[in-house]
């Protein structure tokens, strides 16, 4: 039996929501993952009247694809879609059945209107917890539209396929065999990079907010919520909803939440979000904020919101060393995220830059995998909690060495290596490594604020104690402020500061 007890109680619940007949095709041959996957479909089969299965011979083996009874949907799984891959499996059978995507009428709109014949493949590690969001976008672009197929391919069952295009950081979307698209995406971001524009008729003539929060993480929620709370019209735009809570594994610091993971938080974050009167405006980028006596907020697509109030909670992303080497290799040996692409460094030799506590966390999970882990730090001493550092040096496969600036990531077609400036004795050395996990902190998405507020060197948004900007009306909260530590509850705590701040104002002006 392939599914625990639990997982097989959960999947049946699922399986009765499905609304129609999904057909199974499997092809497999001999080996250990082949039989794994023909006992979990033929499981499944058990498990729904409505589930059939039956052998052929598809581009990969092992693998399988899905059909209902209008036909085939495009949809393969080539690997086993359990660990983060489960959800894609349920949602893609649930969909396949006739079940209604959780997607709005105009995305779907969107989806529809390509037509262009786009074949994709997303290579993928079941650790990934970045990886589901896009299966689960193209699985559903493949249904819904007849020109579009997608395959998911498990890059720990492929070996020989990934290797050979050198793929080393997941997801990793190709399409019609070119590289399309590496780490996460949502699917608007896939849509905006096929070129599909968005319809913004259902934004035109939207009546002025009294709030409207940009961003849909920890920050952006909770600001969103309490004014609600307060009986004013309030409104929340986000290209996606939780933020970076969304690439987060476990979280054992939400107070009161012994442990969480960052999907079931987001989800929670989206519920709570329903419960109240506000305007939710998914996937739609802001590209600009012009105050005049409201906020008008101009979006990608060229759509213009207008508020009395506006809450900037846009959140941060991975920095950059911006060293030679760095963009070239990226996917190619250059990671950021050490649980989606551990799992490709496994026996290999690899360094994470950065020694503060996401560098040396990352150390420690890496050294699980690694042959060899070398932390390198550009200060004299690593600036980790003590309580990470006493961990870290019980592994006997990881060094460190401080004072290490990275100068290079070395390698043509891959990572081959790395060379730091020694700053103690100035001299510049080289480390051979397979890999390099860049873990120097998150860089605020504030670019397109310049020149309408004021940011700091760092470019975080400067604000007050209430999280005033320096624009009146214009209220900022959580990772993309100048506000010293970064974490899940201080920006939830400031989000409900800055909405709070944004209701007095309404009050006085
Ligand atoms: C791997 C990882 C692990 C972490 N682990 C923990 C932990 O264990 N505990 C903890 O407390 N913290 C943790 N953190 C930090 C925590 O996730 C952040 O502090 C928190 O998510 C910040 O919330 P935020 O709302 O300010 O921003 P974000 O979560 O970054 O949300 C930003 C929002 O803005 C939207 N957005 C961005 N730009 C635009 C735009 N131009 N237009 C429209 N929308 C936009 C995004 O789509 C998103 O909805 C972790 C972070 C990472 C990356």
């Amino acid at each position: 039996m392939i599914l625990d007890p639990e997982i097989k109680q959960q999947l049946a619940g699922y399986l009765e929501l499905l609304e129609g007949k999904v057909f199974i095709k499997l092809s497999a041959g001999s080996d250990a993952v082949s039989q794994n996957m023909r006992d979990l479909l033929q499981e499944l089969t058990t498990m729904s009247p409505l589930i059939s299965l039956e052998e052929a011979v598809l581009d990969r083996t092992p693998s399988f694809s899905l059909a209902n009874e209008q036909g085939p949907t495009g949809i393969t799984f080539a690997g086993i879609p359990l660990g983060h891959e489960f959800t894609s499996l349920v949602l893609a059978l649930l969909q396949v059945s006739g079940r209604a995507p959780k997607v709005d009428d105009q995305t779907i709109k969107r989806i529809k209107s390509i037509s262009r014949k786009c074949d994709f493949i997303t290579y993928i590690s079941l650790s990934c917890n970045n990886c589901p969001e896009v299966v689960q976008a193209l699985n559903l672009m493949s249904l819904l539209n007849p020109n579009i197929t997608h395959t998911m391919v498990d890059g720990g069952v492929f070996t020989e396929e990934v290797a050979s295009k050198n793929i080393m950081a997941v997801p990793n979307v190709y399409l019609d065999g070119e590289p399309f698209n590496s780490g996460r995406a949502t699917i608007e971001d896939l849509l905006i990079k096929l070129n599909v524009q968005s319809d913004t008729s259902s934004l035109e003539n939207i009546e002025p907010f009294d709030v409207l929060v940009i961003g849909g993480g920890p920050a952006g929620t909770s600001a969103a919520i309490y004014a609600a709370r307060k009986g004013i019209r309030t409104a929340l735009l986000a290209e996606n909803l939780g933020g970076q809570i969304k690439e987060t594994v476990g979280i054992e610091n939400f107070i009161s939440i012994v442990y969480t993971e960052g999907s079931k938080l987001a989800s929670n974050l989206e519920e709570h979000l329903k419960e109240y009167d506000i305007h939710i405006i998914k996937m739609q980028r802001v590209k600009q904020l012009i105050k005049k006596d409201l906020v008008e907020v101009v979006l990608t697509n060229g759509a213009v919101i207008k508020s009395k109030t506006v809450i900037i909670a846009t959140g941060a992303r991975w920095r950059n060393i911006n060293v030679p080497g760095e963009t070239q290799l990226k996917t190619k040996g250059v990671a950021y995220c050490p649980h989606c692409d551990g799992p490709f460094f496994k026996g290999k030799r690899v360094a994470v830059v950065g020694g503060g506590n996401s560098g040396v966390e990352a150390a420690i999970d890496l050294a699980a995998l690694a042959e060899h882990v070398t932390v390198l730090q550009v200060s004299e001493k690593l600036s980790a909690d003590v309580i990470l550092q006493s961990r870290m040096a019980q592994k006997p496969n990881i060094s460190v060495i401080t004072n290490a600036k990275t100068t290079e990531i070395t390698g043509t077609d891959k990572v081959d290596g790395l060379n730091y400036l020694d700053c103690t004795s100035d001299e510049t050395k080289h480390l051979k490594l397979d890999g390099v996990f860049i873990q120097i902190g998150l860089r605020p998405n504030t670019e397109w604020l310049e020149g309408s507020l004021e940011l700091n060197k760092f470019g975080e948004i400067v604000v007050d104690k209430c999280g005033a900007t320096n624009v009146p009306g214009i209220f900022a909260a959580g990772d993309c402020t100048d506000c010293p530590y970064k974490q899940i509850i201080i920006s939830m705590g400031s989000g409900a500061n800055a909405s709070l701040a944004a209701c007095d104002y309404l009050i006085r002006n």
